[in-house]
This record gives structure tokens, sequence and C-alpha cells, in this order.
């Protein structure tokens, strides 16, 4: 095993979630019992400190299929919103005619903002479906992976790029930054957006690890990848969506200088120091007690005859569920609000979904495993918590939605 980012072969194993299933795919009936399971190891880069997966599952089974839209959560379409606008008036504002690429652009949440702002867009998406529906929408999108070669079939260079958590699970990661690079008109702007490591290591929100995200960044690392490639970040801040994301603003490398937040950013990082060997092994030692934890919580109230619910079935849901072997037996079902997924059983422990508006019957405790949107639950569902119905929160993150 070499780094994924800088070639070194000094790697220490730092946190073992054991074998998991491909956990953005969801089970048809006839699927169930028979996923594959791939091991969940997590590697620290001695040479250049990222966190890294040490086992990758084909990008064609990872990101060929998959059933997730960002435009069903409402405070991710907003964030989108504020990202374009911010983009727009603080780098282009005066501009008449600017184009924007989005890479791995999913139901062209993030793109629509933009066009309703007056640019030129375009999406590069690998599922089918997800291409299909942003297409339907009016939201011009290529059905393909990104990569130096789809960028040259476009032919184009663009005002700027986007990358919304799709970077930390980017399997030819050279060449897409090559092809970011490449892909900048001159003084034009990639905005990358990615989960900090140093809120999930603050938050505990381990479930953030699962197959699909192969590199796990603070700045420190984010930025030594960057400038391999010639690009280098000017400005970023911590966004709450994800339960702390990094947006990051990234330029050629020498065109801008640094802002002061982002200094300040760089500066609380380094003295949180989770940029050591240390601050992973503290981590996974949380993370078997936050097991303890929750399976004593779970297994307690559901031996007490508390009927139980999931709230949510995000995809980082199922690392948690299947770390902990919480299964059908103590968790009824997980609730969502994602037709598509409507039938379907979660990978590796087999917990049926149940759509939300077809609900017929409500548990004593929700489970709450989409987290990371906090205040929207708790302010959505005011009527539950009057009736009684207890919200539990496995992770209580410092940033939430
Ligand atoms: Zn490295």
């Amino acid at each position: 095993m070499i780094c994924r980012v800088c070639d070194s072969t000094n790697l220490e194993l730092v946190i073992d979630l054991g074998h998991q299933p491909w956990c953005n795919h969801f089970l048809r009936k006839e699927e169930v019992g028979n996923e594959p399971f791939y091991p969940l190891h997590v590697l620290f880069c001695h040479g250049c400190h990222t966190s890294q997966l040490d086992f990758t599952v084909r990008k064609e089974i990872m990101f060929g299929d998959h059933t997730y839209l960002s435009g069903v959560t409402k405070s991710l379409s907003e964030h989108f919103r504020n990202v374009a606008v911010e983009v727009d008036r603080e780098f282009f504002g005066g501009q008449k005619q600017k184009s924007l690429l989005d890479i791995g652009s999913n139901d062209g949440t993030q793109l629509k903002h933009y066009q309703a702002l007056g640019w030129d867009v375009l999406g590069v998406e690998s599922s089918k479906t997800t291409a299909k529906i942003a297409n339907d929408a009016g939201v011009p999108t290529l059905n393909a992976f990104f990569n130096l070669e789809t960028l040259r079939g476009t032919g184009r260079q663009f005002d700027a790029i986007n990358a919304s958590g799709v970077f930390f699970h980017l399997e030819e990661l050279h060449s897409v930054c090559e092809a970011i690079r490449e892909g900048l008109r001159p003084g034009g702007v990639f905005v990358v957006q990615f989960l900090y490591m140093k809120s999930i290591m603050e938050n505990l929100a381990f479930d953030q690890i699962y197959h699909e995200h192969l590199l796990y960044y603070t700045l420190e690392t984010i930025e030594k990848l960057l400038l391999r490639h010639g690009l280098s970040m000017f400005d970023a801040y911590l966004a709450p969506i994800h339960g702390g994301s990094i947006i990051g603003f990234v330029t050629r490398s020498g065109k801008r200088p640094a802002s002061e937040r982002l200094e300040r950013m760089r500066a609380e990082e380094q003295r949180a120091n989770c940029n050591s060997i240390g601050a992973y092994r503290e981590f996974a030692g949380r993370i078997e007690r936050m097991k303890d934890e929750n399976v004593d919580y779970l297994t307690g109230a559901h031996d007490a005859g508390k009927r139980i619910f999931g709230f949510g079935a995000p995809v980082k849901g199922n690392t948690m569920l299947n770390y902990f072997g919480i299964g059908p037996k103590v968790i009824e079902c997980l609730v969502e609000k994602n037709e598509l997924r409507r039938g379907l059983y979660s990978p590796g422990m087999h917990i049926p979904i149940a759509i939300e508006s077809e609900l017929k019957e409500l548990p004593d405790i929700y489970y709450v495993l989409a987290w990371n949107f906090k205040k929207e639950i708790l302010a959505n569902n005011r009527q539950l918590l009057q009736k009684g119905i207890e919200f539990y929160f496995p992770v209580n993150p410092k940033e939430s939605a």
C-alpha cells in the first residue's frame, strides 16, 4: 500500500471498522444476504499525515448507480445557494458571461442555484439515474466519471469549478486534480467542499468513514495535495453542513494571498494537533467506547419493550449500524423521505426502509442516523416531540444544519 497523496509507504493502521458492505447500495429483497463485504480500515500516512482507506471498492460499483439525491434535503439546498451567491458576488461580481463546471453534480441542486444567477453550467455525474433527473430538470449534465479525459472531451475551460463532497472519494485523484487545473480559466476559482477531519474527530462522527470516502482531509493535508498539482487554497471557512465541512477557495498557485480567516483556521488546526498519529489513536479509543454506550442504550430500550425506528437512512448510518451490529430485531425500520429507496433494505444489517409519508405507526424512540440535520429534524418534528417520542442522537455535532 502506498499513500494516495504522497506515495509514501510509511502507513499505519489506526481505525479498524471490520468488514463492511458497500454502504451506498440499499438492497432489493433478492439481494439481501448476497452483498459482498470489504475491509474498512483507516490508515495514517506518516509522510503527509493524510488519513485514508486501505481498500478501494471499484468506482463503477461505488458510483455507477447510487440513489442519493442532494435536492431531498432542504438545508443542503440552502447551503448550496449560499455558496453560489457568495462565489458569484465575491469573485465574479461585474462579469456578464460566466461558466461553471460541477464535479459529481448529483441531481443538479448546486447548479440550479448558479443558473438562477445567470451562469452557464455543466454537470458531470456518474450515476445514470441521477444524471437523467438533472437533465430532465434542465441542468445540462454529462453522465461520466470526471477526470482529465472527460475534461478534454468537453473542449472547454471554466470560470469556476465546484466539487462538493466528492473530492475525498475520487479514485483517480491525481488525474482529477490535473483536470481541475487545466479546466480553470486564468484567474478561475475552484470551490472545494469536503468533510473536515478535525470536526469528525471533535464530534466523534466516525460514521463518516465508509468506502466512498477514500481520504479524510484537514487543511494541512488537502493543501499538500493541491500544491502538488500547482493549486493553492487562498480562502476557506467552516460550514455546518454534514456536521462540519470546509468550503475552500482554490486557484493556481501564487495567484492570490491567503485570507486572514484561512490563516486563523490553519493556526487552530495546528493547536488542535489533529494531524498527529496520537490524535488518531485517541479517536479510535473513543469510537470503541461509543460503541459500548450505544449498544447498551439500544438493547436496553429494546429489552424494556420500546419500539425503535431509525430516523433517516443516510449512507453513513450503515457504517454505524454494521459496526455496532444493530439489526432489525432492535431497530424495526429506517424512516426515509427519498422514495427511490422504497422497499429496500439496509446493506449488512438488512433493516427495511419505510417512507416517512406512508408510515402507519410511530415508535417510542427515533434513533437519528441523519444526525447532521439535527436542527432541521428537531424543528420539523415538534409535534412528535410533544407526543413524547424520544429523538436519540448518537452524534451531537457542534455544527449542525
Ligand atoms: Zn502520504
